[in-house]
């Protein structure tokens, strides 16, 4: 008369992965290291060119265009132009890849 065993139950249970935790960073502020958008990492260097008043970075190449950066997205600046996270495909044809003027 028992049922003490529910197959689905048992089919959930097989399913469940490992979720060791992987994001282990061994910095103090591993955050700040990161593109605020998209997580990528970011240099220092990065961080003092594009980033805010603290150097962070809101948005990075990775996630945005050059273009977009220079009039200061990645201090997390509203600027006019197109966000390729709302039209992807504009980081293909991005200027990501500077200069344009080499050819
Ligand atoms: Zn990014």
């Amino acid at each position: 008369m028992a049922v003490l065993h529910n197959p689905e139950a048992t089919q959930a249970d097989n399913s469940e992965a490992a979720s060791d935790d992987l994001a282990d960073a061994s910095n103090d502020n591993p955050e700040l290291d990161q593109c605020q958008f998209c997580g990528t990492h970011v240099t220092e260097q990065f961080r003092r060119v594009f980033g805010d008043d603290q150097d962070i970075v809101h948005r990075c190449i990775e996630c945005d265009t050059i273009t977009r950066l220079q009039k200061g997205t990645g201090a997390g600046r509203d600027v006019n132009h197109t966000d390729p996270a709302d039209e992807p495909w504009r980081l293909r044809n991005s200027h990501a890849k500077a200069g344009g003027a080499f050819q």
